[in-house]
């Protein structure tokens, strides 16, 4: 734990300034636009710290971005970003430009083969080939010993436990609970440009995950689940989903039977009007 948060931009400034500290590095990558689920992450590191540093990241990575649009849209808070990680604890901040963290020439790619082919990877090709790359870049230049993502990006989770384990990393990944509004919706950087309507319709995510839930406890096979959630938010204005999936909850592969004994995924993705949400549940098949 250092006196007070550094906040640094360049990779040479990072390297320095975590030189004199421990081994004991616990990180939490984040591209801007802090909120209340970002808060809790970076708790949650600085609880798992102890007396070691937290080192948060504030970088909207280009590379992760299948559509041009939605980066251009992306929202972007640096104040209250710096104002938020000091709150919680933070002692380096890294704040790079696009230009600091990539070369113009880079020719290195990072991809994970399996477990990012379905859900989010069947729908923005080379979006986890561009968190993969970025999150290999994080962990050489802090070398955490720990680093915490959500599970509101689960199969960013799940791809990132991957990486570590095939490409020999030793940090240890941990897993965040989803933190939501009080409607239920999943808090995300991308919620304030919802429109006002669709902002009051997009708690209907969660509602029809638990429904279906409910469905699957009643014994409901997941094409049943995906029914559900399909018709709860197929029938808002505006809005188109992009995939209901039932998936095994460790290999992400897709469930067309009851599975007894298995952890399951339900994942959403849907498009309210310019925006895409995601969020799911997770869920035991009893034996
Ligand atoms: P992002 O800035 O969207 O890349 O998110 C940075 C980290 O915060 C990722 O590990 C996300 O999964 C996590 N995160 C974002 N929103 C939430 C949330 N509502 N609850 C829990 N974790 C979240």
């Amino acid at each position: 734990m250092l006196w007070g948060m550094r906040i640094v931009t360049t990779k040479r400034e990072l390297r320095a300034a975590l030189a004199a500290c421990g081994a004991r590095r616990v990180l939490v990558p984040t591209m801007g636009a802090l909120h209340a689920g970002h808060a809790s992450l970076l708790r949650q590191a600085r609880e798992l710290a102890g007396g070691g540093v937290v080192v948060a990241s504030v970088f909207l990575n280009p590379t992760q971005f299948d559509n041009a649009g939605d980066l251009a849209a992306y929202p972007s808070t640096p104040g209250r970003d710096v104002a938020l990680c000091e709150e919680c604890g933070v002692d380096v901040l890294f704040m790079p430009e696009a230009g600091e963290m990539y070369r113009q020439d880079r020719s290195i790619a990072v991809e994970e083969l399996a477990l990012s082919r379905g859900l989010c990877g069947a729908s923005r090709p080379g979006h986890f080939a561009g968190v993969c790359l970025v999150v290999s870049k994080l962990f050489n230049l802090v070398q955490p010993s720990d680093a915490i993502f959500g599970k509101k990006d689960y199969q960013q989770l799940a791809v990132l436990r991957r990486l570590v384990r095939d490409l020999d990393f030793p940090i240890c990944i941990h897993g965040a609970d989803i933190v939501r509004e009080k409607d239920g919706l999943a808090i995300s950087s991308r919620n304030v440009r919802l429109t006002p309507e669709h902002r009051a319709a997009a708690p209907a995510i969660y509602s029809s995950l638990l429904a279906a839930r409910e469905s699957f406890a009643r014994g409901c096979a997941p094409a049943e689940l995906q029914a559900v959630v399909r018709g709860k938010l197929g029938s808002i204005p505006g809005v188109r989903v992009d995939y209901v999936d039932v998936v095994d909850a460790e290999t992400l592969s897709p469930l067309s039977a009851a599975a007894p004994g298995r952890r399951a995924l339900l994942a959403v993705a849907a498009w309210f009007g310019e925006v895409r949400l995601i969020d799911n549940i997770e869920m035991t098949y009893s034996a």
